[in-house]
This record gives C-alpha cells, structure tokens and sequence, in this order.
C-alpha cells in the first residue's frame, strides 16, 4: 500500500511549493488515476515518488508497505519495487536495449535473492512480453530509446514494467502522444499487470486513456492538491466539463 501524507514540495533552489499538502492513500489491487491540467503537480508527485534529485519535501511522509519511502535512495526504491514509467523516457545511447533490460531483470532478481535467468530464458521472456506489446526484436536491437518513435519509447517504459513486475507502478503521461492504437496497446499492457499484489497510479491529463484502463478512483490534482476523488465517473465528468470549474489555474 501506497501512502502519501500531508505532503508538501519544492524544487531546491525555488521558493514556490509545487505540491502543497497532498494525501493519497493506493492499496494494493487497485489502480487510481490522477488527472489534473499543465502544471498542477502530476509529474512532481511522479518524481518524488521516484526519488529524483532537486525535488525537495519540505514536510509529509510517503510510507511504502509501511517503510519511509523518502529515506530510501532511488536504486533501493527501485529494490523495494517502485516503478516509474517516465513522461520523457530518456535515451541513453550507449547502451543496448536487450543489455539494459537483462541488467535490470538480473539486478531486481538479486535483491529478491533469486539467481540469473539464463540466457535462453531471459530471450523466451522478453520475446513473449514484447510481442504482446507489439515490439520487434529488431527495435530492442538498438540503443535504450535511441530514434524510437514517441510510442515505441512508451512500449518500452511498459516492457521494462512487465518484465520487472515492481509493487508499485506510477504512470506518468503514458499515453501522451500516443495514437489510439498505441493508447490501446499500451492500456492492454497495463491492464494484464493489474494484480491483488500491485497498486497502480496512473497520472494522465486526458480521460481518453481510463476508457481502456478502467481505474478504481480517479482524483483531480490542482494547484499541488487533491481537488477532488470519485470513481471513473468523475472522469467522464471532466471530459465534458474540463478542469475549469476547478479555478484560475486549472483554466
Ligand atoms: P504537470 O506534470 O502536472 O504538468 P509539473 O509537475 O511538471 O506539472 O509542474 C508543476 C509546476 O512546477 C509547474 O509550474 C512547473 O513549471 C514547475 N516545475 C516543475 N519542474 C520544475 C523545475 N525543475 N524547476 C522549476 N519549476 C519546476
Ligand atoms: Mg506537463
Ligand atoms: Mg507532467
């Protein structure tokens, strides 16, 4: 269980608090989505939980499965199964996307004390959850993201999710430039991760995506603050009447 409390944040060196006393609580086997207009705070909520440098809590506490999240380094949020699936995926030219992959899967099996899956294995695995998402093996022949389109680079985010199967997974944005299709795939990939184990938070500025990803409650951040919880409806709600209703900001 995710459990965000009273939590206020700043960018270091700025004055300004970007989320200012925000509490949210996500059990495990529910996926809730966060909807909110440009600049309300969703991808500083996403990066906190990930433990980003330079975004500061200046007070509130983020408990994961009871432990203090925030005390944690990004690499030990990651151990503890904290996911986050970027809005800008980030290329890293260097190196492979299959090295890359297998690093990570490896690294996660480690901490759980588990041994390396071998190599025929490893190719079996990821050949099936590429495939699902519609990756060629050609593509996961190149650098991490490198010249992969928008979408591609949005399957990838949700291929390491599959293959690393964390606790917890924060969605930032990942259907943002995504043609319908691809919205579809992507939301089929998330889908088949929902699980009594694992709770979701699906940050997403258009209501479009939580028609394939139906979530368990929606919540509308404004100004760095829940304005309001519902269930989906509340999302159909917004999609007629746009974040307006909810002040300067959101308008
Ligand atoms: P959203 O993802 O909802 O569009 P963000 O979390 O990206 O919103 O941004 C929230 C607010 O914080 C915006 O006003 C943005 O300009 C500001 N902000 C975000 N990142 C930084 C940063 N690194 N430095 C200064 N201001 C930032
Ligand atoms: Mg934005
Ligand atoms: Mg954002």
């Amino acid at each position: 269980m995710l459990e965000i409390k009273n939590v206020h944040v700043k960018i270091a060196e700025e004055d300004a608090e970007i989320i200012r006393g925000l509490d949210l609580t996500v059990p495990k086997g529910q996926v809730h989505a966060i909807m909110g207009p440009n600049g309300s705070g969703k991808s500083t909520l996403a990066y906190v939980l990930a433990g980003k440098e330079d975004y500061e809590v200046t007070e509130g506490q983020i408990l994961w499965n009871g432990e203090d999240l925030l005390e944690m380094e990004p690499d030990e949020r990651a151990r503890a199964g904290v996911f986050l699936a970027f809005q800008y995926p980030l290329e890293i030219p260097g190196v492979g996307s299959m090295t890359f992959l297998r690093t990570a899967v490896n690294a996660h099996r480690k901490a759980n004390d588990e041994a390396e899956m071998s190599t025929p294995d490893f190719m079996k695995l990821v050949r099936e959850k590429a495939s699902d998402l519609g990756i060629s093996m050609d593509m996961l022949k190149r650098p991490v993201n490198s010249g992969f389109s928008g979408g591609e680079k949005k399957r990838f985010e949700i291929l390491q999710m599959s293959l690393l199967e964390p606790g917890l997974c924060v969605l930032d944005e990942t259907d943002s430039g995504l043609d319908i299709d691809a919205v579809r795939i992507v939301a089929d990939g998330v889908n088949k991760l929902r699980d009594p184990d694992r709770a979701i938070l699906l940050i997403t500025h258009y209501q479009r995506l939580l028609d394939y990803i139906v979530p368990d409650h929606v919540h509308v951040l404004i100004n760095g603050k829940i304005a309001r919880s519902g269930d989906k409806e509340l999302a159909l709600e917004l999609e007629k009447s746009g974040y307006a209703a909810y002040g300067e900001q959101a308008a």
